[in-house]
């Protein structure tokens, strides 16, 4: 479907009252301060150019860029515009009329093909590995990579060896009663930045009276391409993803990235699928999606033998904005951690304002995403915990390099894994 005939863009835009509810909580405009960088100004900005006020430009691309994509101002907005979707849909607009050859090498031809993603990986590794990587840096050659990179570079280190693809098979039988037979979605952070994190997903499930499946061709949920300018290359992944799950009979799809199930839920696919000959496909395959959290208290109710020797430990947890904002999950990963034996959950402030993080925005934007990890690494220090724990990649990715920034002596987990650890400690 065209830009202009979107029913978001369409319809929703002159639903806005112009009350700046949006403004008041959108983390880049705290720091930026400026109309244009505002949820309320990029609604305005997508009508102009909707109704051909504005052409499309670089400029235009690059002030909606500035948005992180956190959804704080949708589900703020009382109007129920879906903001960071008007937005999508005018940066992929404008891109084609401002393509760069980078970029499409990096999201169409690396990004969709899962094998490629991860040989580019594994050399990065391998970089960083035989010092390569420091050797660049310090001779200045890093500056020479394109927009952001050569200072977000630093963001991406400690690559695992292995991904989660080579450290587990396809399908696994569950342990005890089967209760459920579950597709695994297994991003592409998590299977390459994180493999710890799929393999006590998987054996979580399994525990817990899941047949559990992993296709082996599932590729990216389309989020960073949504975000890149690349809505028709996050339309070819949906049906992808669409056709590969549908050819199984899952009771489930579950996944523990909150960036893949916002990308996969209903709305996402209505949005990228709606109105083409793949929507009730998509939304056969949207209806299954559920995030491992939810699934783990909600449909499962798992309940974690006590352990009178499990050492008590303090931690605090981080909303990813795709889990809170865009789907409302704030519970299910509190009321898990706080099964866990000797695991006291303190809250930080502002647990739910986004770490700046957001998919590939720390590359794209490195200095103003450092600007919003701050606020989010000082209400974290000052609940003196010793993890964080969170459930999404990139999230991840973030606090990780805050930890660095700050030297601060602690460690970022997904909840499932302090579950896993918790089985294997009796
Ligand atoms: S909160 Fe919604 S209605 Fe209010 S200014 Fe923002 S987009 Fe418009
Ligand atoms: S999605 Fe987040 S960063 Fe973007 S305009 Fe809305 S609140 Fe601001």
């Amino acid at each position: 479907m065209q830009f202009k005939e979107l029913p978001s863009v369409k319809e929703q835009i002159m639903k806005c009252v112009r009350c700046g509810k949006c403004r008041s909580v959108c983390p880049v405009f705290a720091e930026i301060r400026n109309e244009t960088a505002a949820p309320r100004g990029h609604v305005f900005m997508v009508e102009m150019l909707r109704d051909s006020k504005v052409e499309a430009s670089q400029l235009l691309y690059d002030r909606l860029s500035n948005c992180l994509m956190c959804e704080t101002c949708s589900a703020n907005c009382p109007s129920g515009i879906e903001v960071h979707k008007l937005n999508a849909a005018a940066r992929s607009y404008i891109y084609k009329y401002y393509p760069n050859s980078t970029k499409d090498m990096i999201f169409d031809t690396m990004w969709t093909n899962p094998g490629l993603m991860q040989k580019t990986i594994m050399m990065m590794r391998g970089a960083q590995k035989t010092g390569m990587q420091f050797l660049a840096r310090s001779i200045g050659f890093t500056k020479y990579l394109p927009g952001d990179m050569s200072k977000a570079e630093r963001i991406l280190t400690d690559i695992p060896s292995r991904s989660a693809r080579h450290l587990l098979a396809e399908g696994y039988r569950s342990i005890g009663e089967r209760k459920y037979t579950v597709g695994y979605f297994l991003g592409c952070a998590t299977n390459l930045l994180n493999p710890q994190v799929a393999v006590a997903a998987v054996d979580v499930l399994i525990r817990n009276g899941c047949d559990v499946i992993i296709p082996s061709d599932n590729k990216c949920c389309g989020l960073p391409h949504l975000a890149n300018g690349k809505m028709d290359t996050a339309q070819e992944l949906a049906i992808h993803n669409v056709k590969t799950f549908n050819n199984y009979q899952f009771d489930y799809i579950i996944t523990d990235c909150a960036s893949c199930s916002s990308a996969l839920d209903p709305k996402s696919m209505q949005f990228l699928l709606g109105g083409t000959k793949d929507e009730d496909d998509a939304q056969k395959f949207a209806g299954k999606i559920m995030d491992l959290n939810r699934f783990l208290i909600e449909i499962l109710d798992i309940k974690l033998p006590a352990n009178e020797n499990a050492s008590p430990i303090k931690i605090t947890y981080h909303d990813p904005c795709h889990l809170a904002n865009a789907q409302g999950i704030k519970a299910a990963p509190r009321e898990l951690l706080k099964r866990i034996p000797g695991v006291e959950l303190v809250e930080m402030k502002d647990a739910n304002r986004c770490c700046g993080g957001s998919g590939t925005y720390s590359v794209t934007h490195y200095d103003l995403s450092m600007q919003i990890l701050d606020h989010k690494m000082h209400n974290a220090m000052e609940t003196g915990a010793s993890k964080i724990a969170t459930c999404c990649p990139s999230c991840m990715m973030q606090l990780r390099h805050g930890i660095k920034r700050e030297n601060w002596n602690a460690e970022v987990v997904h909840p499932v894994e302090l579950i896993c650890e918790s089985y294997k400690g009796l």
